[in-house]
């Protein structure tokens, strides 16, 4: 099975936070770049060797941005040219303010049946600070909207650490994701990527980064409210009601090969990794002159096995340690089953069984040095 990623490069704005690869040329470039996107998915389908197509995930930038004849004439192209009969999960990432009834309507009628909504906080004066074009209220619309048209299975992004969020206003977030009943809530810790606006303003002393310690309150905090409103913990960043874990990021989790179209897009087929240029006007040239624009990255042996190791123990399923050695060799299993044992005695890891090896609750509070112990390569 495999599963298709297609990158949707436009946004209305820039929050403060992101360095995702998106531009403002909608209005412009919105049309043709569909037109990549269906040449693109003619000249790569190849590369998913027959495989079914189980899951599609349309992100960004802001696919609820792409006007919806352009999202119909895109979705009813790649039925065209790549069997999509198989698909069970089709998620849309969109912004809260573009989610009306007749956006709902169309994205029912395409066979959308995931909606995956950047909400980030629910602090209204951090909304504004951040530069996101929405307030709490209209993500309670939108959801709302989005239950009225049946699409239930809707997931809810939240940012912790904000400039300006408390352990408190974080809590009441959490509280207010929790009460609009999501199937499935991802959490990520704010990073100060460079470049970015909010990275520049913290440079100039404008903003204040929330100390760590608070920051794994915060997590701790989400965490415990959503276990005991009914979620499982199957991430280290997701969370879901049982029988809905995302299945195309759990895809990317478990070395499961996925196709990615479009500008800034990733593939992965198991061994090699393929990125598409993170450079619109270079990404429509290439496709339309027949060529694809992908650089090609062959992962060695020990690239990949880092890669088992490290995504394997974000989720709950941890890793398979007798899976290692059959597709590593003996080596890679000693030094994982060395490095593991340590762990487990510090309390960082256990075993489910005789070969699943998974963190603990201290253990993903400690995950990157954890990970960085277990990994080869540093
Ligand atoms: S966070 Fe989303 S909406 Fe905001 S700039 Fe980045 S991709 Fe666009």
């Amino acid at each position: 099975m495999a599963g298709i990623y297609i990158h949707i490069p436009f946004c209305a704005s820039r929050c403060s936070y992101c360095d995702f690869y998106s531009t403002l040329q909608l209005h412009e470039a919105g049309a043709p770049y569909v037109e990549a996107l269906l040449a693109e998915a003619g000249l790569r389908c190849g590369e998913l060797r027959g495989e079914p197509v189980v899951t599609l995930y349309m992100g960004g930038g802001t696919p609820s941005q792409l006007q919806l004849p352009l999202l119909s004439r895109l979705i009813r192209g790649l039925r065209e040219v790549i069997d999509l009969s198989h698909v069970e999960e089709f998620t849309i990432e969109a912004n809260p303010d573009d989610v009306t009834p007749h956006w709902c309507e169309t994205i029912k009628s395409l066979g959308i049946n995931r909606v995956s909504m950047g909400v980030q906080s629910f602090e209204d004066d951090i909304l504004k600070m951040i530069g996101r074009r929405h307030d709490a209220l209209q993500v309670i619309d939108a959801v709302k909207c989005l239950q009225d048209y049946g699409i239930d299975n809707i997931s809810i992004d939240l940012i912790y650490g904000l400039p300006g969020q408390t352990v408190e206003s974080w809590t009441r977030s959490v509280e207010q994701a929790i009460a609009l009943r999501p199937r499935h809530l991802s959490a990520y810790g704010l990073t100060y990527e460079e470049g970015t606006r909010l990275w520049h303003q913290r440079e100039r002393g404008e903003v204040v980064e929330v100390p760590e310690d608070q920051c794994l309150m915060m997590y701790s905090i989400l965490v415990d409210r959503l276990f005991s409103a009914g979620y499982e913990h199957y991430e280290i960043s997701n969370f879901a009601m049982p029988g809905y874990h995302s299945r195309h990021n759990s895809s990317y989790w478990q070395d499961i090969p996925y196709l990615g179209l479009g500008a800034a897009a990733h593939s992965y087929d198991g061994r090699v990794r393929r990125s598409n240029p993170c450079d619109l006007r270079r990404y429509m040239s290439t496709v339309m002159a027949g060529k694809t624009a992908c650089e090609v990255e062959q992962l060695t042996q020990w690239e990949r096995y880092d890669e088992r190791v490290m995504l394997g123990l974000r989720t709950s399923r941890g890793v398979d340690a007798e899976r290692l050695r059959e597709d590593f060799g003996d080596e890679a299993w000693r030094h994982f089953i060395r490095e593991a044992q340590r762990h487990i005695d510090a309390g960082n890891l256990s075993r489910i069984g005789e070969k699943q090896y998974v963190l603990t609750s201290k253990g993903i509070m400690l995950s990157d040095s954890v990970m960085r112990d277990l990994m080869w390569e540093e």
